[in-house]
């Protein structure tokens, strides 16, 4: 038998599946919260909606897994170590050297730790675990999976930024993105859907959770998404501010009495986007069931970013054939949705209320004579990991 765990380290969590493969089987799955925290939270799930939870104190990465492993193996869920062949690690920044998923080797693994820059508080975590896989499963294959890679086909025109062109020769500065493992699997979900080969679909793809991000996807390809440098930039996210004038942070840093930059960066990352603009909570459920008008502006300007980024998509792509909301927002929430399809009649985009009337299933969502289809595709980025492990092994 031949599994395959995929694992999603965060700085202070680390979400898991673990496949059977090729069926692309999900035996187990599970999360471990607040590491490095008291009162951690370990959660697996298996079997036939069988659940195990403990509350502990988890110090690190280490511990995490160390506690998994004999956890799977106690559970029956695996009888030996030796059944996890691949272990497929989500890596946030891959900068420009990984154009594709990786075979984890020493080199592959110092390039991942020397990108730490580009993404501090995740390829350190995501490092680590890698690490202690290594340790624990000897035998086990491992393969990066990068946030970043699908984006790396962004024609330069998209990714440079208008600043000093040896900034970006010198210093890699330029646009990366994020989310590119989700953007890529809810692309090709549509291309089935549509049952057309992708290679001739313009479809943009809008990734709404925590964290959120647009792309435009030509012909099967990122030519262009919304987060850069880092994943700050953008639209409007949970916590985050997504795109705002650099010329604000010395203004502010002045009015606030900071000197340090990263505190300033601190509060565009934690405390703008919804929550900043509701002063409520970055979750739109909290929002939607509010009825301050704070939180239904919030709502508005969630909206409208996201729609004004498809419209520049439908420019750079000259056209689009397919929109496709996933994530936490985009799967679950049906005002949000239509809120951001609402304005797009321009172009033929209509939804169809009684068939966006869901959460959480793959449909078409659109009228049936809306001339660009909306499509609601829930993200399957372990999965991707998955296949990818599979593709390398
Ligand atoms: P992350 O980026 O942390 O993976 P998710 O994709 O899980 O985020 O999305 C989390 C967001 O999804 C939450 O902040 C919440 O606003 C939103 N969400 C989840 N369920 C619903 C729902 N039923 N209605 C509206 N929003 C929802």
């Amino acid at each position: 038998m031949s599994k395959t765990i995929a694992i999603n380290a965060g700085s202070s969590s680390l979400k898991w599946q673990l496949f059977e493969m090729p069926q692309e089987e999900v035996i187990a799955s599970g999360i471990v919260e607040r590491i490095g925290l008291n009162d951690s939270i370990f959660t697996i799930k298996y079997g036939e909606g069988q659940k195990y939870n403990e509350v502990l104190d988890i110090n690190d990465h280490e511990f995490a897994i160390n506690m998994l492993l004999a956890k799977m193996t106690e559970l029956n869920i695996i009888a030996s170590f030796e059944e996890i062949t691949g272990a497929g690690h989500r890596v946030v920044a891959g900068g420009e050297h990984f154009k594709e998923s990786a075979l984890i080797d020493d080199a592959a693994l110092k390039l991942i730790d020397d990108l730490a820059e580009f993404a501090p508080l995740h390829n350190p975590a995501e490092a680590a675990v890698i690490r202690v896989i290594q340790k624990l499963l000897p035998n086990t294959i491992n393969v990066a999976v990068f946030d970043t890679s699908f984006h790396t086909t962004m024609p330069e025109v998209n990714y440079l930024y208008s600043i000093p062109m040896e900034y970006y020769e010198k210093y890699q500065a330029r646009k990366y993105g994020a989310h590119g493992t989700s953007h890529r699997y809810v692309s090709e979900q549509a291309a089935e859907m549509l049952g057309k080969p992708i290679e001739e679909l313009k479809i943009i793809t809008c990734h709404l959770g925590n964290g959120a991000s647009i792309t435009a996807v030509d012909g099967g390809k990122s030519v262009d998404t919304s987060m850069g440098f880092t994943p700050l930039a953008g639209v409007t996210m949970g916590t985050r501010s997504g795109d705002i004038d650099p010329s604000l942070l010395p203004y502010l840093m002045g009015k606030l009495g900071l000197t340090d930059i990263k505190d300033m960066i601190d509060i565009l990352n934690q405390k703008s986007g919804l929550t900043g603009l509701s002063g409520i909570s970055s979750d739109m459920r909290d929002l939607e069931h509010s009825d301050k008008p704070e939180a239904q502006l919030a709502l508005q300007i969630f909206a409208d970013r996201v729609r004004k980024y498809i419209g520049s998509y439908v420019t750079v792509m000259n056209g689009v054939d397919a929109i496709v909301f996933t994530a936490g927002i985009g799967e679950n929430d049906a005002n949000m949705r239509k809120s951001i399809i609402n304005g797009m009649t321009w172009f033929g985009c209509e939804i169809d209320d009684e068939k966006n009337n869901v959460r959480g299933e793959q449909r078409v969502i659109s009228t049936e004579d809306s001339k660009v289809k909306v499509l609601l595709i829930p993200t399957d980025e372990e999965v991707m990991i998955a296949r990818d492990v599979e593709a390398l092994k």
